[in-house]
């Protein structure tokens, strides 16, 4: 998309090599932390700040502490052998401590600390046998007032070839090129809170733990996000769609093996009541995994059809595409609907004849991968689009899903993850919601466990006695290191190990394997095949096995509820009893045990995610960013869940005044949305 980002924007997309001292030995770690902008560097902002005391002498300072204070060099002690360089200082009592440096010859520090002058040096004091020491001190100065501006100092996030001062610096020099920017939040609310302006907030947030400049900040992002959503929503609602009136014809000749639950005929009911209104929907179903979304999105493709349109459902990979494909093939026996599979694979002949019945009408229901929103596929007259695990894409690709013909076609999403109700709101507050939270009856419930890994051997036994009874299992190792390839590894010698032990029947699934190679793994364990399915975190998303029937969840402390739920999801599907190993290193922190303890006591995903939240989210101001699966940047989960309603209803009011955003407050909320590059928002506004 073009972008019309107002001029006054300008500086601060500017690259961040246009600042003094940014070479090409800098992109990388720049690039690395996704500080490519001005932008981006006015706000990344500390992690935390470092307290330092200004202390007079040595004797007022506590060991441990972090200090500021006037030293005077005596004597410099070169390392023997692989020993560190030390400078003997002292204090203006006499009192000495050692200046430490590791790995470094000396030369740089008696440059820094002349034998007989004076000079501050801030750092923390530590003890090393009886002398007092400050290892590799933070800051080395002659100017004692540089030195007492350090009593506050910011620590940032930092990569491989960056050092505080160095991202301290390039923050400054972007800070300084900040324009003012016109004032997007209600002034009543601003006054309310007390927060500062947006130039101000950002400089405050840079100096200390300002909690309110910080919150303005968050603000300012959770209000382009629900800004941004609503505005995508209006254009939606101004589009016109296909009013689809079914008359059962095809749904009565469904024949279910089950009764619907509860919650899913309160979910249909809600889709049919958007088909048959002439703006396109924009629905969202959420239900668990095995909560029983496939039969919901069936009847209310089968309403499109029953209106003489098509429906299309999108999966996002081509295993799941053919899953879905034989499932509703199945339910469709005796119907007379036509369903095609239509996957990148579909070449010559057999893609012609595809594309020639979507073009006729001849086929009814195409299930595929992207593929069958590809410019090159025409349809005669799709009506409905159901998006499965709709969390792997974005508001931009949900857009451009919808933008195919010349009316958009209603859209029903389904999430199998499921967020907690203000996340919700966050990632999908373009949509209405509906949710599968009833299991269908009958449903087993997973035996779940957390062993020591010192039971390993007992472990693999339970797996070998698993595997004799003809059942099949999952092993997943965890993905968590900072390199893929460190992960990788580690999931290819425990393939190599158990494959020792079980032979041929063992298969290997990760996400740098070729996609051939790994669908070609996946297809011999759903066929039965291979027994045991050795894995990242790649599974989670995957094939439906009933008769996997055990998993093995390594490391199971580094992942989060949610995606321990996601995982221990894929079995427990078929009839018989499933059994969940969560295998837990030797020491645990009071939240991973906490976590796996939920683990076992509840299969409820919503519940989880909610307790998820609450675990990750418990109220830290500064400090990890914790909104990693969140899409976004400034706000912390914290954050989120005290701000964003307050956001949204603001967003709400906005639009509901001034939908064009043509009022100075309006004018104020696009530069808000181009900052925070939610501008797909403003250009709905002009496409109308
Ligand atoms: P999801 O896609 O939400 O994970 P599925 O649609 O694959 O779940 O359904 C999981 C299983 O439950 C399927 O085998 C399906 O046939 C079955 N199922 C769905 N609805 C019901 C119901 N109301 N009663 C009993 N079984 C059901
Ligand atoms: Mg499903």
């Amino acid at each position: 998309m073009q972008t019309m980002r107002p001029d006054l924007l300008n500086p601060l997309f500017a690259q961040s090599d246009s600042l003094k001292g940014v070479g090409p030995n800098l992109a990388r770690p720049l690039e690395k932390l996704s500080l490519l902008r001005l932008k981006d560097l006015a706000y990344h902002l500390p992690d935390r700040f470092v307290q330092r005391r200004a202390v007079a002498n040595l004797d007022e300072a506590s060991v441990g502490e972090n200090i500021v204070i006037a030293l005077t060099p005596i004597d410099y002690r070169s390392p023997a052998g692989r020993g560190p360089f030390r400078v003997l200082a002292s204090d203006e009592p006499g009192n000495v401590c050692a200046l430490t440096y590791f790995g470094r010859n000396g030369g740089w520090a008696k440059k820094q600390l002349p034998i007989g002058e004076k000079r501050w040096v801030a750092g923390r004091l530590d003890q090393f046998g009886q002398t007092l020491q400050i290892v590799h001190p933070d800051h080395v100065s002659d100017d004692g007032a540089l030195s007492l501006g350090t009593l506050c100092e910011a620590v940032y996030p930092l990569s491989d070839g960056l050092t505080q001062g160095r991202v301290a610096a390039l923050v400054q020099q972007a800070m300084a090129l900040a324009p003012e920017l016109p004032e997007w939040i209600e002034p009543g609310l601003l006054d309310k809170m007390q927060w500062p302006k947006w130039r101000d907030a950002l400089a405050l947030a840079h100096k200390s733990e300002h909690e309110s400049a910080r919150d303005r900040l968050a603000y300012d992002e959770l209000l382009a996000s629900s800004l941004a959503l609503m505005l995508v929503r209006n254009a939606n609602r101004a589009r016109s769609g296909t009013p689809l009136m079914g008359d059962g014809r095809f749904r009565d000749l469904l024949k279910l093996p089950f009764a619907l639950t509860g919650a899913q005929k309160r979910s249909i009911t809600e889709i049919e009541g958007d088909l048959a209104q002439p703006s396109p929907m924009l629905r969202l179903l959420q239900g668990d995994v095995g909560s029983g979304k496939t039969v919901v999105a069936l009847e209310a493709m089968l309403i499109a059809i029953e209106g003489g349109a098509q429906a299309a459902l999108l999966a996002p990979t081509e295993i799941l595409a053919r899953q879905h494909f034989d499932t509703l093939s199945r339910m469709l026996t005796g119907t007379g609907v036509n369903i095609t599979l239509f996957t990148g694979r579909d070449k010559g002949r057999a893609r012609e004849s595809i594309l020639m019945g979507l073009l006729d009408g001849s086929i009814d229901i195409c299930v595929g991968t992207h593929a069958i929103f590809q410019e090159a596929v025409a349809y005669k007259n799709l009506a409905l689009a159901v998006i499965d695990e709709q969390h792997r894409f974005g508001v931009g690709q949900r857009l451009m899903l919808t933008q195919k013909g010349k009316r958009t076609p209603h859209c029903l999403a389904m999430t199998a993850t499921p967020i907690p109700r203000t996340l919700t709101l966050a990632q999908y507050g373009e949509m209405d919601v509906s949710r599968l939270d009833e299991m269908p009856p009958g449903r087993q419930p997973i035996d779940t466990r957390v062993v020591a890994v010192e039971r390993m051997d007992d472990v693999i036994g339970a797996l070998a006695r698993h595997l004799e009874t003809s059942q099949q299992a999952y092993w997943v190792c965890p993905m968590v290191r900072e390199l893929e390839t460190e992960d990788i590894a580690a999931a290819e010698a425990r393939y190599a190990e158990l494959k020792l032990r079980f032979g041929d029947q063992v298969v290997l699934v990760h996400g740098q394997l070729r996609p051939e190679i790994k669908d070609a793994a996946m297809e011999r364990f759903a066929r039965g095949e291979a027994r045991l399915l050795v894995g990242t975190t790649v599974i989670e998303v995957g094939v439906d096995v009933p008769n996997a029937t055990l998993m093995v969840i390594e490391q199971a402390e580094r992942f989060g509820l949610a995606q321990l739920h996601q995982l221990r999801g894929r079995v427990g599907r078929g009839a018989d009893k499933s059994t969940c190993l969560l295998l837990r290193g030797p020491t645990l922190s009071e939240t991973a045990r906490e976590r796996l303890a939920l683990m076992r006591e509840t299969q409820d995903g919503f519940r989880l995610a909610e307790e998820d939240l609450r675990l990750r989210g418990g109220g830290e101001l500064l400090g990890t960013r914790q909104s990693g699966d969140t899409p976004f940047r400034v706000a912390t989960l914290e954050q989120i869940q005290r701000l964003l309603p307050l956001a949204h209803d603001d967003a709400r009011l906005l639009i509901e005044r001034d939908g064009g955003l043509s009022s100075r407050r309006g004018e104020a909320a696009r530069v808000l949305l181009y900052l925070f590059e939610r501008d797909y928002g403003v250009q709905l506004l002009r496409g109308g």
